[in-house]
């Protein structure tokens, strides 16, 4: 694929100008044009001969909406197009002091876990950073606000895909979002949600990037987790374990433990108790989330009492937790759903 303007900083995008022999000025107003994600003929104050050059070299945008999904609480599932013609998610949850984006890191996911949608057929690819920040910006123009500011705070890195099994990429996207010329968005309103990948969370821990780290645990022990997620098979949890504890020696950020709660599977008491005990003394936050039911997996989400009892018991415990709104299940909400579902041309239902 050609490069893209969306991969680079504008420290980068500067050296270029300057390589290309156009004045230092164009710089801003070329990167504005990337910031706003716009095509080259859309940036009507850049002169044609420069934004030829650059065309010869660099495609402008990544990624292009393909159907957005409207769903309750203003809620909006984007499919985007990529420009290989592979498909990806994202969701949009405004929240009234700044919104939320969800983005994908990978086309498809490697960790097969048997609740989810995204790893039902295997990876097809890592995404580029450009294709990661071009969800990002894209959503920015798609929902731009009339005050000038911006209207996504926040980024969860917890569409489809592992984050941590696309390191670099990944990487170098959270420089380019939380970068003072480009969004400016602050590493702490920033999630990574993995699987649990620990010698790429010491390295995360050891970049110098302090990102929330959230942790896809949904069981207490590794029988249970075992049964789920088979990448626990080559990670235990102890294992997991240490390297958040590395993680928040070394970026003093609080840890987030996701639960998503099935029917009788991981949703006991026994679990919950088992759950405090591991837990206990780490500084962290379990978000308990109701299963999004995925019809090829046949796992059903836990009923409201149940989840009800589990967040109760958790807080006896004294562990810090609260039940996630399960925001865009309408819509598919559930990583890797929507594209799952046009794939199979059954998303006629939105
Ligand atoms: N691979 C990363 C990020 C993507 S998944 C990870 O494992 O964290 C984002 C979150 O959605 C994870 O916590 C994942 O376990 C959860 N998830 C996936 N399918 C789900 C479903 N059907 N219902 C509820 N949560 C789900």
């Amino acid at each position: 694929m050609r490069p893209s303007l969306q991969d680079l900083s504008f420290e980068e995008i500067a050296e270029l100008v300057k390589k290309f022999e156009f004045p230092t000025y164009r710089t801003k107003q070329l990167y504005d044009m990337v910031l706003r994600c716009k095509e080259y003929n859309e940036a009507t104050n850049l002169p044609l001969p420069l934004k030829q050059k650059f065309e010869n070299e660099y495609d402008a945008i990544s990624v292009a909406l393909e159907q957005e999904f409207c769903g309750k609480s203003n809620v909006k599932k984007y499919l985007y197009r990529l420009r290989d013609g592979i498909t990806i998610e994202g969701v949009y949850m405004p929240h009234g002091y700044g919104d939320s984006l969800c983005v994908s890191t990978q086309a498809g996911c490697r960790m097969a876990c048997s609740f989810c949608a995204s790893g039902l057929n295997g990876l097809e690819r890592n995404l580029e950073t450009s294709e990661i920040f071009g969800q990002v910006l894209l959503a920015e123009r798609l929902n731009a606000r009339s005050d000038g500011k911006r209207a996504i705070t926040n980024i969860v890195l917890m569409g489809s895909g592992e984050p941590l099994d696309n390191y670099t990429n990944v990487i170098k996207f959270i420089s380019l979002v939380n970068s003072e010329a480009s969004l400016n968005i602050s590493e702490r309103n920033i999630s990574l949600s993995t699987v649990g990948l620990p010698d790429k969370i010491r390295e995360l821990a050891d970049s110098g990037h302090k990102v929330t780290l959230a942790i896809s645990l949904h069981a207490p022990t590794d029988e249970k987790r075992n049964k789920i997620i088979p990448q626990n098979r080559k990670h235990c949890i102890a294992e997991i374990i240490n390297a958040v504890k590395y993680y928040f020696e070394k970026t003093g950020r609080r840890i987030i433990f996701e639960y998503a709660l099935a029917k009788n599977e991981n949703s006991t008491l026994q679990s919950a108790n088992e759950l405090i005990i591991l837990l206990r003394g780490i500084p962290c936050h379990v978000n308990l989330i109701p299963l999004n039911f995925v019809k090829e997996k046949k796992i059903e989400g836990a009923d409201s009492k149940t989840v009800n009892d589990f967040l109760n018991a958790l807080a006896k415990g004294r562990i810090s937790a609260t039940v996630r709104r399960s925001m865009g299940s309408d819509i598919f909400g559930a990583c890797g759903q929507l594209r799952l579902g046009y794939l199979e041309g059954s998303n006629a239902r939105s």
